[in-house]
């Protein structure tokens, strides 16, 4: 099982380099590619039906089984599937969103949706083309060449493409990860959404930070402007705003000490300030108001002390002695549905990071371990996670 899923894997990053040494025989694929960029994604009105109904066409003509699961109205999902010899394996799932986030036309110097391609440099110029419609197209442009030589993998090859990953996912994967379907697929390893390599190393992303988005209230007595007291709203806003600014200083520094990753930190943003009487023109000025409020953007990495940030958060940022109180609009945990870390291991511990490990070095690829990370945004990846916990052994 395991030399199948190798042999795979090495076919995928051979013919990615193939493709690239004789630009003729890549044509069909960029045609391909540019037609399904010019199909307009964007969030908030994605033009699902045609996005799936060019996919299909793809698929058929890769000989590949095909269903549309519409498990929110209006948003379907495409599943597809290579049969493998072995279908009682654990399964391969190729994931990609179909989804992309709006353009600024008018600071666009190609129209977002022309997909126009620059002969000189082959560059492809439309929103999407990295995140993440190319990488759908890779993988059936790998199937495809893979079938057109006769390989049949060992195990079942899923390819999804799902709606809604740029709106948080809730009628896309979240829906699809509880459904019959995705059960009865028996999904063993997913290959899903990382970062674009400015190089050509290949860079390995292994997990996800869990958003916290969190807001603190203050109360305290209204007084007047002109008066010096205690304990009121702003005041004791303003103090947690200053232990939180601390505790976002000491993470920063990690990072700009080279001692921890981005995607290994605590990040704390303040999205809010809410406070004051407003007027017609702006604010009263000579009154301290009775409430204000913070609204922060607060990101977890896996392997974040969450016990002692929660704590941190009862004690110094919003302890009720001063009148505060807070509310998680969301609070996603760092937990697998199987109690451990979001997180799949990038070691040797890992079967499926060997042969990951091995193909890429095989195909002459450079696999940057230093560069292993946890992204910063790919929310399909953290459902994916809590759903299926650590890829099978
Ligand atoms: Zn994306």
């Amino acid at each position: 099982m395991a030399t199948a899923s190798a042999t795979l894997l090495l076919s995928l990053a051979l013919l990615a380099s193939a493709a690239a040494a004789s630009p003729s025989s890549g044509a069909g694929a960029i045609s391909r590619f540019q037609e399904y960029l010019r199909i307009d994604t964007a969030q908030p009105a994605p033009d699902y039906a045609a996005a799936v109904a060019f996919l299909r066409g793809q698929a058929s003509e890769a000989g590949l089984e095909a269903r549309t699961l519409e498990l929110a109205a209006g948003k379907p999902l495409l599943l597809l599937r290579w049969p493998g010899r072995r279908p009682s394996l654990p399964s391969i799932l190729l994931n990609s969103h179909t989804d992309v986030v709006p353009s600024e036309r008018q600071k666009w110097d190609h129209p977002p949706f022309s997909a126009a391609l620059d002969e000189a440099s082959g560059r492809i110029y439309a929103r999407g083309s990295q995140d993440m419609k190319c990488v759908g197209m890779q993988y059936l442009e790998a199937i495809r060449r893979l079938r057109s030589a006769g390989f049949v993998p060992d195990r079942n090859i899923y390819i999804t493409f799902v709606p809604d990953e740029e709106i948080g996912g809730h009628g896309g994967v979240e829906l699809f990860v509880s459904s019959k379907e995705f059960k009865e697929m028996n999904v063993g390893l997913v290959l899903d959404e990382g970062l674009a390599s400015p190089g050509d190393e290949y860079r390995v992303f292994y997990a996800e930070r869990s958003p916290w988005w969190l807001t603190i209230k203050a109360k305290g007595a209204p007084g007047h402007g002109a008066k010096l007291y205690d304990g009121s709203a702003m005041e004791n806003l303003m103090k947690s705003v200053e232990a939180i600014r601390r505790f976002r200083t000491s993470q920063f520094d990690l990072v700009k000490s080279g001692e921890k990753a981005e995607g290994d930190v605590v990040s704390v943003n303040f999205a809010y300030l809410k406070a004051g009487t407003p007027t017609p023109t702006g604010f009263v000025m000579n009154l301290q108001p009775s409430e204000a409020e913070v609204g922060l953007d607060i990101r977890i990495p896996p392997s974040a002390h969450v016990e002692a940030l929660e704590r941190r958060l009862v004690e110094e940022w919003a302890p009720s002695s001063r009148n505060l109180t807070f509310e998680f609009k969301q609070k996603m945990s760092v937990l697998d549905n199987f109690g451990k870390p979001a997180m799949t291991p990038a070691d040797s511990t890992n079967p499926w990071w060997l042969l990951l490990e091995e193909a890429v070095k095989s195909a002459g690829g450079k696999l940057v371990s230093a560069q292993r990370r946890v992204p910063q945004r790919n929310r399909d990846i953290r459902v994916h996670h809590q759903g299926t916990g650590h890829p099978q052994r």
